[in-house]
């Protein structure tokens, strides 16, 4: 008898912890915003006014238009800042600390439990919000299983802060195809990604994946990069086209986009040919490929952070693939092809560089500072499907919402100084 009273006790506040929904102010909130970027148009306009109802936007205007109906509203005085919509990192690694080198990534999955692994996880998420991004897309989880999906019920939950995630859970290779490999056959040492084989087994993860709560399905297109004498960025290819197509079929059969991993012009190729949404890396982009991006309105995430952390450590060819990388960012952003931000953070520490060091390079690469902030607001949205919730501030979006001091217009750099980060009308950082 007592045991079932304490179990009762017990599980009835857990439960309705559960099934409650995130918290949101009842009272409106009126923001006074110096300088507005909305994410959609090219330019900034002065002394706007921004009304939130719940977790929603209501209404934008001029100061004089938004006091009007801004009756009891809480107001929140960023009238000395610049007010955007919250920044999206569509190419984060929630589970992972940094993997300059394969050592830096066997410990963490030899000697860190998933558990560990998901403790840091939730702090990455908490650092993500801090600095600003409001939603990610998590690349997969590197060996740690489902573990990106309990993060993201954890913050949906109102459990620990963090952005809104779009999670791929374990992302898929060919056997033998990605780490950790070992020439020690006796031991069967864990997998970074669900080893996959054949149409079939294409089909088969990706209904596993999504049964477990993928968002999206992710997948290793190419491996073992190299130059030829052509000056092209070339690499082995991992799927066969028909095990790459039947699993970008199954995943658009389910609703899901398909990001792939592709550095060499090969890998490139292949996963268009598959008939995938986003290009992770694509270090090797040709002007023809590029053409077939447009052609195809794939999207390209090219983690530019990520490359210049590892070149030095990992040495060899990842130094001038840096070098590669820029020279076809900047014929990429005259093709029109869609560039969206994504770091590789996790491939990165998340403690150390700010993730909004991505904008600065991409700035440095050739787009406008607008552009680069349409690359990390309202592009990343149609990415991922997301425009008519997330990317901009206008009526009926989600009211996420950050501002800094300065015009990132003049200092792209501004947004790596923080200083007010709304998500979902609830206010998680100001200063
Ligand atoms: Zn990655």
């Amino acid at each position: 008898m007592r045991r079932v009273i304490l179990l009762v006790g017990l599980l009835v506040p857990v439960g309705l912890a559960a099934q409650s929904p995130v918290a949101v102010p009842p009272q409106a909130i009126f923001i006074k915003a110096g300088r507005l970027i909305d994410g959609r148009a090219d330019q900034a306009q002065l002394n706007m006014g921004i009304l939130i109802q719940g977790d929603r936007i209501k209404a934008v205007g001029t100061v004089a238009q938004i006091q009007a109906q801004a009756t009891g509203a809480r107001v929140v005085d960023l009238s000395q800042m610049t007010v955007l919509p919250g920044l999206i990192d569509t190419h984060t690694h929630l589970l992972l600390q940094g993997d300059s080198t394969s050592a830096a990534y066997d410990v963490q999955l030899l000697y860190q439990s998933t558990p560990y692994r998901a403790i840091l996880a939730a702090r990455n998420a908490r650092l993500s919000l801090e600095h600003g991004f409001t939603a990610i897309r998590d690349v997969e989880t590197e060996g740690a299983m489902y573990a990106d999906v309990d993060v993201k019920l954890a913050v949906n939950r109102g459990e620990v802060p963090g952005p809104r995630i779009f999670a791929s859970t374990r992302a898929m290779a060919p056997t033998g195809m990605y780490p950790i490999l070992s020439p020690n056959w006796e031991l069967e040492l864990p997998h970074g990604v669900q080893p996959v084989d054949g149409a079939d087994g294409a089909r088969l993860a990706v209904r596993e994946q999504v049964g477990h709560g993928a968002d999206w399905i992710k997948y290793y297109s190419d491996r073992r990069y190299y130059f030829t004498t052509d000056s092209i960025l070339r690499s082995w290819v991992n799927f066969s086209d028909d095990e790459a197509k039947a699993l970008v079929d199954e995943a658009h059969r389910l609703g899901r986009r398909v990001a792939a991993h592709a550095i060499g012009a090969d890998g490139i190729a292949a996963a268009l040919r598959a008939g995938v949404n986003s290009i992770e890396h694509g270090d090797g982009m040709t002007d023809s490929l590029m053409d077939a991006m447009v052609r195809q309105n794939a999207f390209w995430v090219p983690t530019v952070t990520v490359a210049h952390y590892v070149a030095d450590p990992r040495g060899g060819i990842w130094k001038p693939m840096v070098a590669y990388q820029r020279a076809a960012f900047a014929r990429a952003v005259k093709k029109g092809v869609k560039i969206v931000m994504g770091t590789d953070v996790g491939g990165f520490p998340w403690t150390g560089t700010n993730q909004a060091r991505e904008f600065e390079y991409y700035v440095e690469y050739g787009m406008t500072p607008m552009q680069a902030i349409k690359s990390g607001t309202s592009l990343a949205a149609e990415l991922l499907g997301q425009q008519d919730n997330i990317g901009t501030i206008a009526p009926g979006q989600f009211a996420d919402i950050v501002a800094v001091a300065g015009d990132p217009l003049r200092d792209i750099t501004e947004l790596q100084r923080m200083k007010f980060v709304m998500k979902g009308g609830t206010v998680y950082l100001t200063q």
